[in-house]
Parts: structure tokens; C-alpha cells; sequence
């Protein structure tokens, strides 16, 4: 089958790879018609992991069931299925608990909770940027679709990742109706948490990023644009609340942050959102940050210790949650809101491009050239 396959930092290639297949009686084998590019893809594609040379890309997957293993009896040929990124056994502690991105099961490094399709250290499952996907649990992991599924296929595909991510910032920051809310970045996962946000009923939502682009997107959407590059986005929330804070704030962006002249900066965001949430407000931080390795230290992530102003988050009484999104949590729900057209996720996609095309798409998205804020893949 043709894949997108890592050969090394900036350079991936679309070549023929052994056909996924059923390797266990309780996978699921997908024909895969939708998958994106994602932020998270850039961290192995930019050379930044130990993801290994010849793995598949792909962990925001979407489409249509070929064939089942013998134990599979919820899931069947033909049904159409959204993929959460995460893949979750269901029936350890974790996913019992609703925790399906630290799922116990699934990641055979015992050090480690949850797995992922196409990601470095989340287990060996290879991605979906691909013509099939191997689904492990799939009765557990596929998210059916209505019938609405082929016409509302780029909404729905946000539903892998993005859109729950979105959501699970504003539900780790503790988004009530009524609330203002900053969000940092105004990436696809930035703009995702801007959205929910509003369907969530604030009554302001800020969204503090450079990228013109970006910006008039989150201005379609509601929110109010702030161009860190022009103003200082934390004066700016100040003056929006009357000098209070904002209610909540989002961490859509990770360590790739920048300062205001573009340099990386990888604690600018945590110490701008510290200083413009109010007062007892609460924080939710969905932006990776990668812990560093004692055991390699010229890995290039060394920002395992993000330095912020702690002691004003103390003294404000902050809250800071943080982590990967268990889109198992949100996915019922927000697919359903697209059913009835109360979300459109899609208004995000840029470009909507074949499999052969994934070599300029990464280029483009990785640069965040102008007008490329998220591309899905149409094998
Ligand atoms: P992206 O890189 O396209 O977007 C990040 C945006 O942040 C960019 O537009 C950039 O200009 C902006 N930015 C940089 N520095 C900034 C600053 N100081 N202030 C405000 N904005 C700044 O990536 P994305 O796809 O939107 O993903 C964002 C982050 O979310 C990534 O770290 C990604 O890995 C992560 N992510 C997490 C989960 C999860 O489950 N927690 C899931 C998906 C993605
Ligand atoms: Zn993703």
C-alpha cells in the first residue's frame, strides 16, 4: 500500500509499504479516505523525537471499515468510523476511568501510559496517512458515523484529535458559559479550543498568536484577534477585562513557542497566560511539552524544565491542568453536534490534497507558510 514514511528530519516520501492488516482477532482493518496532517506530526518530522526512520505517519484518521477480526462483533464491514488518536484498550484502570490517553495496555513500554498511531515513543502502531490502517481494539476504538459521514467527512475527521483537543483545554481550564477566555495559539488546536469556547457560551474569547492568517480565522469564528508581534497580548487581555484577567486560558501552542521577534521561546506562553488569567482563574494546557532525557542529552528536546513565574501562579490562586486529550471522553458529542449542525469544524482546512501531495504539505505547514492552516490527505 502507498504511505507517507519518515526518512528523516524535514524529509518524508510516499512509497509502497507492506499492507496493513489484521494482526489480532480484536482489530479492525480501515480503508482509510480522510487523515491530516497534524502540529503533533511537525515534533517527529522536524527530527525533534526518536521516531524511527520508514515508520507511517498519521494519528487524526477517518474511514471505512474492510474487514474485522473473529472477536470484533460491535464493529462491521462497512461502517464508516472516526479514529481517536489514542489508542485505548478499554479495560484498564485508565480507560475505565475515562483516561484513554494514559491507557495501561497498549504502549509496551511499561514506563509509559497511552499510544498512538504514527507517534514517537506511543507505542509501534504505524499511522494512517495511508491507504489502510490497522485499528487495534476496534471495538472499543472506532467512533461509528451517521450516514451524513461522506458528506460531512472533513468535519468529522477533526474528531480524531483536534477538535477534542480544543474541547479538552477548555474542560482542563474549566470553561463555564459566561467566562472570558484567552487562548494562545491560533493553530488548528488553538482554533479548536477558540470554537469550543464559544459553543460553550463565553462571552469573550481572545486569541493571541501572529500568523495573519490564523487570526482571521479565529475573527470568523467570534473571538478577538491579538497580534503578539504588534501588541503585548497580556496588556491586551488586562484592557479586554477591565484590568482583571481573563476567567480562563488555554496553552495551544508547546514548547515550539516564540517571543515576540520569532525566536523559540519555549516558557513564553505559560508565563504570558500565568500573568493575563485572573485571580483564581484556571489554565488548561494542551501544547505538548516533552520531558527531557537524562538518557540523551543532545536530543533536541532540552525544554523539559519550562521556567514561569510560579510564585504569581500561587499567589493568584491558579489551577493548571494539563495533558493529551482523551478524545474518547468528547468524541460522541461533539460528532453528534456535527450531525445536527451546530459544529463545522472544517472551516479550519486550507487544503485538501491527495497522498502523493504530503511532501510539499508538510513543507508548507511546517514553514506555517501563509494560508496553510491544516491540510487533510485524501488517499
Ligand atoms: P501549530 O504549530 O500549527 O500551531 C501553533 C501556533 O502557535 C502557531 O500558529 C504559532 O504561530 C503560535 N505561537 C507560537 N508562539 C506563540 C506565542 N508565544 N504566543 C501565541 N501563539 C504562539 O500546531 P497545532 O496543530 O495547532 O498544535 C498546537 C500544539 O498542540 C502542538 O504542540 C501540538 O503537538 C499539540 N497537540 C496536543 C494534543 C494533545 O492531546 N494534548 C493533541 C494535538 C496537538
Ligand atoms: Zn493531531
Amino acid at each position: 500500500m502507498k504511505a507517507v514514511v519518515y526518512n528523516g528530519p524535514r524529509d518524508v516520501t510516499v512509497k509502497n509499504v507492506p499492507d496493513a492488516k489484521i494482526e489480532r482477532p480484536t482489530d479492525v482493518l480501515v480503508k482509510i479516505t480522510s487523515t491530516n496532517i497534524c502540529g503533533s506530526d511537525l515534533h517527529m518530522y522536524e527530527g525533534r523525537t526518536d521516531f524511527e526512520k520508514g515508520r507511517v505517519f498519521g494519528h487524526e484518521n477517518l474511514g471505512e471499515v474492510i474487514e474485522v477480526g473473529n472477536a470484533v462483533d460491535r464493529i462491521k464491514v462497512g461502517d464508516m468510523v472516526c479514529l481517536p488518536f489514542n489508542i485505548g484498550c478499554g479495560f484498564c484502570r485508565n480507560c475505565e476511568a475515562g483516561l484513554t490517553a494514559f491507557c495501561l495496555t497498549t504502549n509496551p513500554d511499561p514506563k509509559m501510559a497511552g499510544a498512538a498511531y504514527g507517534f514517537a515513543d506511543m507505542g509501534p502502531y504505524n499511522g494512517g496517512q495511508a491507504e489502510y490502517l490497522r485499528v487495534p481494539y476496534g471495538d472499543f476504538n472506532c467512533l461509528k458515523l451517521p450516514d451524513d459521514a461522506r458528506e460531512k467527512e472533513t468535519d468529522y475527521v477533526m474528531v480524531a484529535d483536534i477538535f477534542p483537543t480544543g474541547w479538552h483545554s477548555t474542560e482542563l481550564a474549566g470553561v463555564k458559559p459566561g467566562d472570558t477566555v484567552v487562548v494562545y495559539g491560533s493553530g488548528p488546536v488553538g482554533l479548536m479550543a477558540a470554537y469550543s469556547a464559544t459553543l460553550k457560551d463565553a462571552s469573550m474569547v481572545m486569541v493571541v498568536d501572529r500568523h495573519p492568517d490564523r487570526l482571521r480565522l479565529a475573527e470568523k469564528i467570534g473571538a478577538i484577534p491579538i497580534d503578539d508581534s504588534k501588541v503585548d497580548p497580556v496588556q491586551q487581555v488586562m484592557d479586554l477585562t477591565q484590568g482583571r484577567g481573563a476567567d480562563k486560558g488555554c496553552e495551544c501552542v508547546g514548547y515550539q513557542a516564540h517571543d515576540p521577534q520569532g525566536h523559540e521561546h519555549p516558557n513564553m506562553t505559560m508565563n504570558n497566560l500565568v500573568k493575563s488569567v485572573k485571580f483564581t482563574g484556571g489554565i488548561g494546557v494542551v501544547g505538548v511539552f516533552i520531558p527531557q532525557d537524562p538518557g540523551s542529552p543532545d536530543k533536541l528536546y532540552k525544554e523539559g524544565e519550562i521556567t514561569f513565574d510560579w510564585g504569581l501562579c500561587w499567589f493568584k490562586g491558579q489551577s493548571i491542568k494539563t495533558g493529551q486529550a482523551n478524545v474518547k471522553a468528547y468524541n460522541r458529542h461533539l460528532r453528534d453536534l456535527i450531525h445536527v449542525g451546530k459544529a463545522n469544524p472544517s472551516f479550519i482546512v486550507s487544503h485538501k490534497l491527495s497522498l502523493d501531495d504530503a511532501p510539499n504539505a508538510y513543507q508548507n505547514f511546517d514553514a506555517r507558510n501563509d494560508g496553510w492552516t491544516k491540510v487533510v490527505l485524501r488517499p
